[in-house]
């Protein structure tokens, strides 16, 4: 089996490995095995948050794989509570201490505060600045739908270079990822194999799909590796979660193959355009706003 993720190149020609490891749920005292049980495999991107609470778990996994910092792109999000120009500075320092390292690879606002936006554009500038500073190698945003990037964009200095979006054979928001090409932004897939759909209840998720599983039995693989499979030949990168040793090795295991045009056709047309995840514009400070601990 081939080890190596393809890389993306960014806007600002930073390159990232397409295919990473998410963290969101995975329980701190689960977080530093998954980390190092994923570089051990060949993963050479993790994906966390400072409303994960486990970023202290990912940089201690990162150093446990004895895989050199320069080696691994990492990256997290500012959480909304800590937006404004000065708070996302501090979240910054915060993050970076968490994790132990000096310089983030790629940093994100988790969400547009669609109530509260001129506090949005002030934790960007504080990203334009950090960025600026050598802090980040990159900037961007997350859950950003084309209303938010236009605003965003028409006031930026910097056009961010991902957007980290739910996308899944489910809900695809093919509309959002033309907006992200005609602004040289990369579409990052949140819940690449659908896990959303399942986080409430017992719904029939998109593992379980008789599409995907015809298509994964023609080429000897699962439902999971066909859905990664096709996010990376749509060019997305997509951060599959698992803290089981064994599905972080299934997930990474699909450079060994390729999905057939019928096969991405037949995958594209299980769209239901029904969101798993809140809709942005439902995050407010009141409902979603919580402390993020000092480091
Ligand atoms: P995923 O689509 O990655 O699905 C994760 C779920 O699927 C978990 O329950 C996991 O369980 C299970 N799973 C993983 N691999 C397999 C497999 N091969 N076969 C069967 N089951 C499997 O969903 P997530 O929502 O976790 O999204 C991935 C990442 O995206 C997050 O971890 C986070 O980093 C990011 N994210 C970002 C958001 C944002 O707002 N920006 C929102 C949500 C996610 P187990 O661990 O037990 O294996």
């Amino acid at each position: 089996m081939s080890t190596k993720s393809p890389s993306i190149t960014f806007n600002n020609g930073v390159q990232m490995p397409a295919l990473g490891l998410g963290v969101f749920q995975s329980p701190p005292s689960e977080t530093v095995g998954a980390v190092e049980a994923a570089l051990k495999t060949g993963y050479r991107l993790i994906d966390t948050a400072a409303a994960y609470a486990n970023e202290r778990e990912v940089g201690e996994g990162l150093r446990r794989s004895g895989i050199a910092r320069d080696e691994v792109f990492i990256e997290t999000k500012v959480w909304i509570s800590d937006y404004g120009y000065d708070a996302t500075l501090h979240a910054f320092d915060k993050s970076s201490r968490k994790l132990g390292v000096e310089r983030l690879d790629l940093l994100l606002l988790h969400q547009p505060l669609p109530s509260a936006f001129e506090r949005t554009l002030d934790a960007y500038r504080a990203l334009e600045k950090l960025l600026a500073d050598g802090r980040v190698r990159a900037i961007g945003v997350s859950n950003f739908m084309p209303k938010h990037l236009d605003r965003l964009l028409s006031t930026a200095s910097v056009v961010p270079v991902v957007n980290q979006i739910e996308v899944h054979p489910y809900f695809q928001q093919t509309a959002l990822q033309r907006v992200h090409e005609k602004h040289g932004i990369a579409t990052q897939a949140w819940s690449p194999i659908g896990g959303v759909i399942a986080y409430g209840g017992h719904k029939k998720t998109a593992l379980d799909d008789s599409t995907l599983l015809g298509v994964a039995r023609q080429h000897g693989k699962s439902a999971a590796q066909v859905m990664l499979r096709w996010h990376l030949q749509k060019g997305r990168s997509a951060i599959p979660k698992s803290v089981k040793p064994s599905r972080i090795s299934e997930n990474f295991d699909v450079f060994d193959f390729e999905l057939s045009r019928e096969q991405v056709a037949a995958i594209d047309a299980l769209d239901t355009e029904v969101r798993g995840g809140p809709d942005p514009d439902s995050i407010t400070l009141d409902n979603y706003g919580k402390a993020i601990p000092e480091a």
